[in-house]
This record gives structure tokens, sequence and C-alpha cells, in this order.
């Protein structure tokens, strides 16, 4: 009898508790958040043919469906300058076309409060929300896993999916800490009303001097609860309204200089305003539309490479152990493709085999993922 402990109920970790369910293996998944709509959880995510594989073989049949419907439709990208003259030179080598948009295996841009809510469907009872773990010890053939709250819990196996700041990780594998590199993200969304018609049609993606502006319009085939409704009446999914997303992604000297954790709202606002100046008056009038509190913002942390160690009680998956600056797109896909591999491998068979086997495939996966992300970054943050 398998008894696991999923900790983070992310992107990854929600996935690989799908396919748990799916195959039968008994779990639970602590969450740090007090509840599933406590923040907020960023804006669109692309997923690409691994992640929407990872995603069918986990996810039951009706549930899967619902995520393809309720993702966003749209036009094919374009490439250009700050002033949205063409830059066709300039398609980045691992863009790939939204699903319809010219690409038969493309893209999928979905929301991800709404992938949430779809991944977390039906496992209400097993999600232990506002549990945090705080650190681990190995004891024989299984984990003790501490929380804050002062608890210990055992489990046969440990899952680290607990994100870019994994304590976990840290106490296992303090040198695995993911890096600063110099590059920042500021993100948002805003309403489509208003928008230029131009940037509604599809994907722009701007180059600027050492920085690189996304904006994906997020138009979706039918309200939320009308998509469960034809697919899976149980799942209630958050009304969500069609918005356009924004992502800028430069070198720090680019964006307005370091950003610091205490950095508020009118601090971000000061930043974007600054970058609009000297931008096509559609691409200015886009970001200052923005409400203040639309707008986010990150440093840039990448992991250097997965280190090797003896397959064990305790494994991990996703940000936890190959977080990546998101210029390569796959930081998402990659977690949902380990969740996956570790659901197909414990349903084959016993903890051991399963991890060792697991973690064999993860580590050349995410190498191949890091290795294309930082050659997908340097394009991204190369001077004009
Ligand atoms: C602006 C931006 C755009 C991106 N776009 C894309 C994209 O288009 N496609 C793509 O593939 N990737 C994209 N990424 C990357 C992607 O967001 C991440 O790679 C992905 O979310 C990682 O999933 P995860 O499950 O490993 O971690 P997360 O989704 O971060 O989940 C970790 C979970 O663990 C919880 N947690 C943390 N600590 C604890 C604790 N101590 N105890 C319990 N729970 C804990 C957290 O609350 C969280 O719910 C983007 C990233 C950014 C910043």
């Amino acid at each position: 009898m398998k008894s696991v402990i999923i900790v983070g109920a992310g992107i990854g970790g929600l996935c690989l508790a799908q396919g748990l369910a799916k195959a039968g293996i008994g779990f639970e998944v602590w969450e740090a958040d007090a509840g599933p709509q406590v923040r907020g959880q960023g804006y669109r995510l692309r997923i690409d043919a691994m992640g929407q594989r990872a995603l069918r073989q986990c996810l039951p049949p009706d549930l899967f469906e619902l995520f393809r419907a309720s993702c966003a439709v749209s036009g094919p990208a374009r490439f250009v300058d700050p002033q949205l003259n063409p830059l066709p030179g300039r398609r980045p080598e691992n863009w790939r076309e939204n699903a319809g948009a010219g690409e038969a295996d493309g893209d999928l841009s979905a929301d991800r409060q709404v992938l949430r809510d779809i991944l977390s469907h039906g496992l209400a009872p097993r999600i232990r929300w506002g549990r945090r773990a705080k650190g681990f010890e190995r004891e024989g053939d299984g984990v003790a896993l501490h929380c804050v709250d002062g608890h210990a819990h055992r489990a046969n196996l440990v899952v680290a999916a607990d994100g870019l700041n994994s304590p976990l990780r840290r106490q296992w594998l303090p040198k695995a800490e993911p890096e600063a590199i110099g590059a920042l993200n500021l993100y948002g969304k805003v309403s489509p009303a208003g928008v230029d018609p131009a940037l509604l049609a599809g994907p722009t993606i701007v180059f600027a001097d050492g920085w690189t502006l996304v904006i994906e319009p997020m138009r979706f085939g039918a309200e939320m609860s009308e998509l469960a409704a034809r697919h899976a009446p149980d799942c209630r999914l958050s009304p969500t309204g069609d918005y356009v997303y924004w992502a800028m992604f430069g070198r720090e000297a680019s964006l307005g200089g370091s950003l610091s954790a205490e950095e508020d709202a009118a601090g971000l606002r000061r930043r974007i305003e600054a970058m609009s100046s000297g931008l096509h008056p559609s691409l200015s009038d886009l970001l200052r539309r923005t409400a203040p509190e639309a707008v986010m913002g990150r440093p840039v942390r990448m992991a250097a490479g997965v280190p090797s160690w003896q397959p064990g009680r305790l494994t991990v998956l996703g940000d936890a152990i190959h977080a990546m600056s998101p210029a390569g797109g796959v930081g998402a896909n990659t977690a949902l493709a380990d969740a996956a591999m570790l659901a197909a491998c414990l349903a084959d068979g016993g903890i051991a085999q399963a991890v060792a086997r697991y973690e064999a495939d993860m580590r050349s996966r995410a190498e191949q993922a890091l290795a294309a992300t930082r050659a997908g970054t340097e394009r991204l943050l190369r001077r004009l």
C-alpha cells in the first residue's frame, strides 16, 4: 500500500494528484495557501504538445476536454519592433503557433486560475489547504514531513512540488538553489475594450532593446460556466471574461533596475509608465490602461542544472528542482510532464523502482528544457 504526500497544489502537484487518483494510489496534497482563491495565480499559460499529453494522461477524459475547450481562441503570431514594424527574421526557433492558428499540435493558451480549477476538481477531500511544509526527516522506508503548525506526518513517499522557493529542496539540496539571472518579468492583464484591434487578432511579440514584450488576446469560446456545463457539469470554473495578457521580459537595467520584494503597485506602475514612452501609441495605450493592482513583477531565477542524488523516499518535480526563465515557455509544461511520468512510474511498480525511473527521465528532460531556455533567454535579452 503506497501513501504519498504531494507538497504544493500548483500546476505540477495537482497534475500528479490527478494521475495518482486515476491509478487508485492513495495520496494527500499539502498546500500552503489557505484556499484555492486566496492568491492571484498569474494570467495565461501556454501549454505545448508535451503539456497537453501529460494532461490527457492524468485527467479523466471529460476534464481533459473541458481543459481544451476552456483555452483561448487565437490567430497567428506576429513579430514586430517597438513601432509595430514587422520583424519576420526575429521569429524565435522555438515559437509554436496556437492550435487552430496554423499548427495541428500547436500550443493552447490556458487561464491559470481556470486550469487550477480543472486540476483540483474531484480532489477536495484530499487537499489540505493552509498546510505549509517546513522540513523533513528520512525514517527507514518512509519520510516524516514537518509542517509549520508543529505537526509531523509520515508517508511512504513525499513529492516536493512546492515551486521556486521550495523549503524541502533547500534542506535536501541546498546547492540546487535557482540563481538570479539579472532579468525581470513584469506582467499584467487588461480588458480588450478600447485596445487596438490589430493587437486582438493573435499574439504580438515586440522586440525592443534588451527586452521583449509579449501580448496575447485571451478570448474564450463561451462563458466558463457554459463550457463546464457542456463538458464536465460538476466542475466549477472561476468566472473569467476575455482579457489581453501582456508580459515584459528584460534585463534589469532595461526595465528600471533591480526589483525588491517590497516593490508596491505604484512602483511597478512607474516602471510600466517609463517603458511605455517611445513605444507605438497602441502599445503604450495598452500598458497604461492596465490597473495598478493587475501588474505583477518578479526577478527571474533559474536552476543551473539538476544535480545527482541517490533515489529514495523523497523526490521532487517542477520549479522546485528545475526553475526556468519564462523565455522558453516550458516551465509549467516540464512540470506537467514530470507529474505524468511520476504517476505512470508509480502506477507500474514499487516506490523504489518508480522513483529511480522517474528521476532518470526527469533529469534528462529537465536538462534539455534548461538548455533550450538558456538559449531562448539570450535571444530575448539581446540588445538591438
Ligand atoms: C510571467 C510568467 C509566465 C509564464 N508562462 C509560462 C508558459 O506560458 N508556459 C510554461 O510552461 N511556463 C510558464 N511559466 C512558468 C510556470 O509558471 C512555472 O514553471 C510553473 O508554474 C511551475 O509549476 P510548479 O507546480 O512546479 O510550481 P507552482 O505552480 O509554483 O506551484 C507550487 C505550489 O506550492 C505551494 N507551496 C510553496 N511552498 C509550500 C510549502 N512550504 N508547503 C506547501 N505548499 C507550498 C505554492 O503555494 C504553490 O501552490 C511562466 C512563469 C512566469 C513567471
